[in-house]
């Protein structure tokens, strides 16, 4: 075993966590604490095939990561190949093009990012300190879901609203699912090197959803805006809309702004138009069972999820390659199939009995012979991202 990386995933209420060893090739431990902050959180341990659960008696952000301070203890032989953390961060404004190794005017400029995301913000800077408190002087490294659509021209991240808001706000698309995105990228070259000079677009598909458009190796568009909330319908995201539903809502069921906006965030997308579940695996079981609302809301998604791919298309010269990734674009034939009925006018198909046939977990091939498009399915991988920007930065 060489050396490891210990990546934190922090959210407001759950802290996951993965060790990666050999490059970030191979997993050695990966968990999750959840219900952090409520009376029974707790954080458990997947190792050898065997989960482990701990109660975390204080609930705390800092209770999860000692307890992965002990675990390591008792496993001496994996504690001493650590040599980093890397800590995937939601919010990098404009500050972050790159990963940075982790210092105070790092952890400042990710709490300067916090008006965008308060929530993860201020998880993340949590994650970061008590890191830093329970493995001091181990490297830690901070890496943005928002750097790698830095490279959008302004035509594309601008919104078109007065140019003060962007001048004195920074209202402006950032995009997310980055770090997803350049594995995305950088494994495509690995199965097709010709793809790094051509045009890719990639449906990142799971309980948040985005498109993005990579030409010559660099996003240059993606769906998702200043939040996560613009672009597709996701889980519980209801995506693009008109704005004025927002203080539609408001007036309507006589709540605020903010709230008006928790339920588009939180109580919309696959989930508000089923009114059974936001999961995707359970809507397509109802739908075989016969319920339309389900299937319904399966074929919103898709309709809303190529309308998206068509968009960010038009930054590219062609469209060599079209990427399904995430829980939803990974697994899930079904939508795949209906994606690409919505895109045969830009002569994207796919080949069904490769797209039903599948193998989990492996980049495949699934275009028909006559497509103009390359069409794969290629597993994300962000924890193998975040493990190797921080084995370089620690290096540098
Ligand atoms: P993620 O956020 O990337 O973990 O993706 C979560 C989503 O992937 C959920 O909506 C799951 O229902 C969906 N998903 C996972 N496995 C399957 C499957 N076999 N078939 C359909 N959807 C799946």
């Amino acid at each position: 075993m060489t050396d490891s990386i210990l990546v934190i995933n922090c959210g407001s209420s759950s802290l996951k966590f993965a060790i990666l060893s050999n490059a970030g090739q191979t997993l050695i431990v990966e968990g999750i604490a959840e219900r952090l902050g409520s009376d029974d959180s707790s954080i458990s341990f997947k190792f050898e095939g065997q989960k482990t659960e701990i109660e975390l008696k204080d609930s705390s952000h800092k209770q999860a990561v000692t307890q992965i301070k002990y675990w390591l203890e008792k496993h001496p032989y994996i504690q001493k190949n650590l040599v980093g953390i890397g800590h995937r961060v939601v919010h990098g404004g404009e500050t972050f093009t790159q990963s940075a190794l982790i210092d105070q005017s790092v952890i400042q400029g990710i709490a300067d990012c916090s008006q965008f995301a308060p929530l993860h913000t201020a998880a993340h800077v949590t994650g970061i300190e008590v890191a830093l408190q329970i493995f001091p002087g181990l490297p830690q490294v901070a890496v943005f879901d928002t750097a790698f659509h830095q490279t959008l021209e302004p035509e594309q991240y601008l919104y078109p609203i007065p140019m003060a808001m962007y001048r004195d706000h920074h209202f402006r698309k950032y995009g997310f699912h980055g770090t997803s995105y350049r594995y995305i990228s950088q494994r495509l070259a690995e199965l097709d090197p010709k793809s790094q000079r051509q045009g890719v677009l990639v449906a990142h598909l799971g309980n948040g959803a985005s498109t993005c458009a990579i030409n010559k190796g660099k996003s240059s568009d993606t769906s998702m805006g200043i939040t996560p909330l613009e672009g597709l319908m996701m889980g519980t995201r209801c995506g693009s809309l008109d704005p004025s539903l927002t203080s539609f809502i408001s007036k309507a069921e006589h709540i605020s702004c903010d709230e008006a906006l928790d339920i588009l965030n939180k109580k919309s997308g696959l989930l508000g138009i089923s009114e059974l579940s936001n999961d995707c695996r359970t809507l397509e079981e109802a739908m075989v069972s016969g319920d339309s609302r389900a299937k319904l809301a399966l074929d919103m998604f898709a309709s809303r999820t190529a309308k998206y791919l068509a968009s960010v298309a038009t930054t590219l010269e062609s469209i060599d390659h079209l990427v399904f990734t995430g829980g939803i674009g990974e697994n899930s034939s079904y939508l795949r199939h209906v994606i690409c009925q919505h895109l045969k006018a830009l002569n994207i198909s796919i080949h069904e009995d490769k797209n039903n046939n599948a193998p989990r977990g492996i980049a495949s091939e699934i275009h028909a012979d006559h497509s103009n498009t390359k069409v794969w399915i290629i597993p994300t991988n962000e924890e193998l991202v975040i493990a190797l920007d921080t084995i370089s930065l620690i290096n540098h």
